[in-house]
């Protein structure tokens, strides 16, 4: 008998139209810097209503411009969740910046409003508050933004949203990447994100200046539109004027990302629906659910459920191992930052984030992508029942 294939925790949805759009470049003149990346960046803004959206070859690198153009340096420091991919820190580095984090909020696992307002309090008589704040739209459950706007006009800091799970949420009824409450938000295009681009990212923003900036930084820091026309030697002219890098993407990217766009509310009715299918058939696990709140609307890029060894007779990594066994192929999201090797080599700092290190050892996440069906979630749910049952 052949055994069963491993449903895996997510997993891009490709279309013909998306194969004949990506082909269609590839038969044109340009492979990269031609009409498509503008028109994706012009679709991403339409969509998110925001008026300035910059493309980049990975949300990591959107980020690393992001913090640049905020003129994020050493002596710097940017804080950020701990529950998060590395990334979201890892930008601040890059920028010899420092970082630091803010434990989160047990229910809705994003950075905890209040725990920043204490840590800010304590920076502020130290002389150390951070220059730049990223909260996490983890799982695609935008952040209480509202809240740490405010804190960000008391205590002077700037804000870039980590948006990598969340194009399409909203929040109060509007969506996220319109910078309402920050400067710049950044988006993530990697295939077992919402929509892809294979690698890709986009930063939005509010700012021309801080478009304009980050445009140049992902492409040498080189201007060709140069003010002072006396300094041009001629039509071939252009100016380095910063140091900055090749994050430039491609318009075979671009092309996909554009089709997968037209997309995008489907993408997350159907992430949504399998959602709510998983909170109606765990109702009676002893288990934490993903938080819906009635001010925002998920996009739903994980679904994780919170294992309590104390209350249940088995523990997280029973059930993870007898899932895995079963072909389902479970994960956890995300190991906290301060604990990778790297960032350890700087204290240990468990004890310093309850809720973070409580999530951590409880957290398993579910197999959720739109074209999950309704009998491979089954699958799943039985596989959870018969694990705790043995
Ligand atoms: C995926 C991810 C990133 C990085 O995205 P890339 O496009 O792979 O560079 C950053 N932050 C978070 C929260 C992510 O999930």
């Amino acid at each position: 008998m052949k055994p069963p294939s491993v449903i895996p925790y997510g997993r891009q949805s490709l279309t013909d139209a998306d194969i004949k759009a990506v082909s269609d470049v590839l038969r044109s003149d340009f492979l990269t810097q031609g009409p498509v990346v503008p028109a994706f960046e012009s679709a991403v803004a339409a969509y998110c209503q925001v008026d300035h959206a910059v493309a980049a070859n990975s949300a990591t690198s959107a980020l690393h411009i992001a913090c640049m153009a905020l003129n994020l340096g050493p002596g710097d420091s940017l804080w950020t969740s701990p529950i998060t991919f590395v990334a979201s820190a890892n930008c601040a580095l890059y920028c010899g910046a420092s970082v630091d984090f803010v434990d989160i909020n047990p229910v809705t696992r994003n950075l905890c409003p209040l725990a920043l307002e204490a840590k800010l309090r304590q920076a502020k008589t130290e002389g150390k508050l951070p220059k730049i704040v990223v909260p996490v739209h983890f799982s695609g459950l935008p952040c209480d933004m509202e809240a740490i706007y405010s804190l960000s006009q008391m205590y002077g800091f700037r804000i870039i949203e980590d948006a990598s799970h969340a194009i399409g949420a909203q929040l109060n009824g509007e969506s996220i990447g319109n910078c309402r409450y920050s400067d710049i938000t950044v988006f993530s295009f990697h295939p077992v994100k919402i929509i892809t681009t294979g690698e890709g990212g986009m930063a939005t923003t509010r700012d021309p200046k801080l478009a304009e900036q980050m445009r140049r930084l992902r492409s040498h820091g080189i201007v060709r539109d140069v003010a002072d026309m006396s300094a041009c030697d001629g039509p071939w002219y252009y100016e380095q004027q910063s140091l900055g890098y090749n994050y430039r993407m491609t318009d075979i990217q671009a092309a996909l990302g554009l089709s997968q766009l037209t997309r995008l509310d489907t993408v997350i009715q159907n992430r949504e629906r399998l959602a709510d299918r998983y909170d109606e058939r765990l109702g009676d696990l002893p288990c934490k659910r993903p938080a819906r709140l009635p001010t925002a609307k998920s996009a739903w890029h994980l679904y994780v459920i919170e294992w309590d060894e104390e209350q249940n007779g088995c523990s997280r990594r029973e059930l993870f191992d007898a899932l895995r066994n079963a072909g389902i192929g479970v994960n956890v999201h995300y190991i906290p930052v301060y604990r990778q090797p790297y960032y350890a080599r700087l204290g240990d700092r468990r004890t310093e984030f309850d809720h973070s290190e409580h999530y951590y050892a409880s957290a398993i996440t579910l197999p959720l992508f739109p074209a999950l069906s309704n009998e491979e979630q089954d699958r799943v749910i039985e596989a959870l029942y018969q694990a705790i049952r043995s």
